[in-house]
C-alpha cells in the first residue's frame, strides 16, 4: 500500500486558484488501493487497475450486416440488373458449408459468416434482401452497388492487439460488454477506496431522534455519503462528532485502521477551526486550502497516523451547498486519485445566463442552476436563493453555472460555462 507523503497537502496559505488545488492534487496524490480479479458482472463502477488490449478480432470474421445476397462484387454487370444462381446458405453461427463459387449468389442473414471463395477471393458485397427480386432458384439484383456493401469485416469494430480500455477507467455498463465482446469473465480493478466519513457540530443531530432548540439535522453525512457510494468508495458511517477536540482526536484515531481516507464536513470555519485542527494536527498533520471558490472556503486536509499507519484527511465546510461543491470540484478528484482512477476534468458546455449580476474578481464562482430551453444555447435560471447554507438549491439544480475568476459581471444573456452534475458524479 502506498502511502502519501507528510508534505502532499503543503501550500504557503496564498489563496490559491483552483486550478492551482487540481494541479497540485494531480501531481502529489498518488492511488493507495490494492489491486483485485473480478468477475466482469462485479466489475461495474470500479476502477480497472491494468489497461486491456485486445488478443483477437472483434468481430472474428468478415459477416453480412443485412438479410439478403452474397456475391462476387465482379460478377455483376455494371449498368443493368444482374440474375444469378442462389446456391447455398448461411446464418448467423451457421457458415456456409463448402465455398461459395464465381458466379452464383449465396443466401445470407444478419450475422453470417461471409462465406469463403475457391481462390484467394470469395463473394465480398451482400445486396439487402428489399433490394432484390427472388424468382425460385435465382435472384435479380439491381444495378449501382459499391463494391464490399453490407459487409461487415473482421476486427472493424476491435482489432488484435488494439487498447481497449485504459488503467484508471471507471468502468461503465458499455466497457463490460466490451471485455465481454473479446471472451475476458474477470477484470483487474482496484479495491474500493474505504472512506471513513462523519460530520461535526454541537448543534447537528441524527435525523429520526428529537431536535432540541438550537439544532439542525444532519444532511451532509446523507449527501457526502452518496456521492462518495457514487464514486466507487466504500462508506463508514461514523456519525456525529462533537465540537471537542479530545472526542474528534480519539474518533479519528480509530479510523485510521481500515479506511484510505477521512472525511468530515463543518467545523472548519474561522470560529471553530481548533477542534479539527487540534484533533488532527495532534496526530498527524492539518493545511487550510484558500482555495479561491465561492461557495467553499475554507477546506482543511492533512493526514492522521495512528498505530504506524497514516491516512490522508479532507475536512469540508459545514454548510451544505459549500460542502456540496467542495466536493464536486477538489473532494472529487482527491476521491478518484486515491482510488486510482483517472480524474478526467469535467467537461463545460456553453449555456446563456437567464439573470445577470455582479462579482468579484479574483474567485471562481458556482452558481446553482435548472437549465431551460432557449433555443440556439439552454439558458440558466438560479434556483433560488444562493447562499451556501442552501442546500434545496442545489437539490434543484442541474448543475452550476461557473463564473471565471476574472469575470466581474454578468449580462442576461451572456455565454456563461455550465458544469452539469453528470460531469461530476
Ligand atoms: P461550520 O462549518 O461547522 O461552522 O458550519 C457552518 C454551517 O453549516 C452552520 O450553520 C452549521 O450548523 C451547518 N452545518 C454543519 N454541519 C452540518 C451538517 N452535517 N448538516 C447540515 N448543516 C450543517
Ligand atoms: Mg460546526
Amino acid at each position: 500500500m502506498t502511502q502519501l507523503g507528510d508534505d502532499c497537502f503543503v501550500n504557503d496559505g496564498a489563496l490559491m486558484p483552483l486550478a492551482e488545488a487540481l494541479r497540485l492534487i494531480d501531481e502529489r496524490i498518488v492511488p493507495v488501493t490494492t489491486a483485485e480479479t473480478v468477475p466482469l458482472a462485479a466489475a461495474l463502477g470500479r476502477v480497472l487497475a491494468a489497461t486491456l488490449r485486445s488478443d483477437r478480432d472483434v468481430p472474428p470474421h468478415d459477416n453480412s450486416a443485412v438479410d439478403g445476397y452474397a456475391v462476387y462484387f465482379d460478377d455483376l454487370v455494371s449498368d443493368r440488373p444482374t440474375t444469378l444462381p442462389v446456391v447455398g446458405r448461411a446464418a448467423a453461427g451457421r457458415p456456409l458449408a463448402g465455398v461459395a463459387r464465381r458466379g452464383a449468389a449465396v443466401r445470407v442473414f444478419t450475422g453470417a459468416p461471409i462465406p469463403r471463395g475457391d481462390g484467394d477471393g470469395g463473394p465480398d458485397t451482400v445486396f439487402m434482401q428489399e433490394d432484390c427480386t427472388r424468382d425460385g432458384t435465382r435472384v435479380t439484383l439491381p444495378p449501382g452497388i459499391a463494391r464490399g456493401a453490407n459487409r461487415r469485416c473482421a476486427g472493424e469494430d476491435v482489432a488484435a492487439g488494439s487498447t481497449l480500455l485504459r488503467a484508471g477507467r471507471r468502468l461503465r455498463a458499455e466497457d463490460l460488454g466490451l471485455a465481454a465482446s473479446i471472451g475476458r469473465t474477470s477484470l483487474p480493478v482496484h479495491a474500493p477506496l474505504a472512506v471513513a466519513l462523519f460530520s461535526t457540530g454541537d448543534e447537528v443531530r441524527d435525523p429520526g431522534g428529537p431536535l432540541p432548540e438550537g439544532a439542525i439535522y444532519d444532511a451532509n453525512r446523507y449527501m457526502l455519503s452518496g456521492l462518495l457510494s457514487g464514486l466507487g468508495c466504500t462508506v463508514s458511517d461514523l456519525g456525529i462528532l462533537r465540537d471537542d477536540a479530545d472526542d474528534m482526536k480519539a474518533a479519528l484515531a480509530d479510523a485510521v485502521a481500515g479506511h484510505d481516507l477521512l472525511m468530515s464536513s463543518g467545523g472548519v470555519s474561522v470560529g471553530d477551526e481548533d477542534h479539527v485542527k487540534a484533533a488532527v494536527t495532534a496526530q498527524g498533520g492539518l493545511t487550510f486550502w484558500r482555495v479561491a471558490i465561492k461557495p467553499g472556503r475554507p477546506l482543511a486536509l492533512g493526514h492522521v497516523r495512528s498505530a504506524g499507519r497514516q491516512v490522508p484527511f479532507i475536512g469540508l465546510p459545514g454548510n451544505p451547498a459549500a460542502a456540496a461543491v467542495t466536493f464536486m470540484c477538489i473532494a472529487r478528484p482527491l476521491v478518484l486519485r486515491l482510488a486510482g482512477a483517472e480524474a478526467r476534468a469535467p467537461t463545460l458546455f456553453s449555456v446563456r445566463a437567464g439573470f445577470s449580476q455582479r462579482k468579484k474578481a479574483g474567485r471562481r464562482e458556482f452558481l446553482r442552476c435548472r437549465l431551460e430551453d432557449g433555443g440556439s444555447l439552454p439558458v440558466a435560471r438560479k434556483v433560488g436563493p444562493q447562499g451556501a447554507g442552501i442546500l434545496s438549491a442545489v437539490a434543484g439544480a442541474d448543475g452550476f453555472v461557473e463564473l471565471p475568476e476574472e469575470m466581474t459581471y454578468v449580462a442576461a444573456g451572456d455565454t456563461v460555462p455550465f458544469l452539469p452534475f453528470g460531469e461530476v458524479r
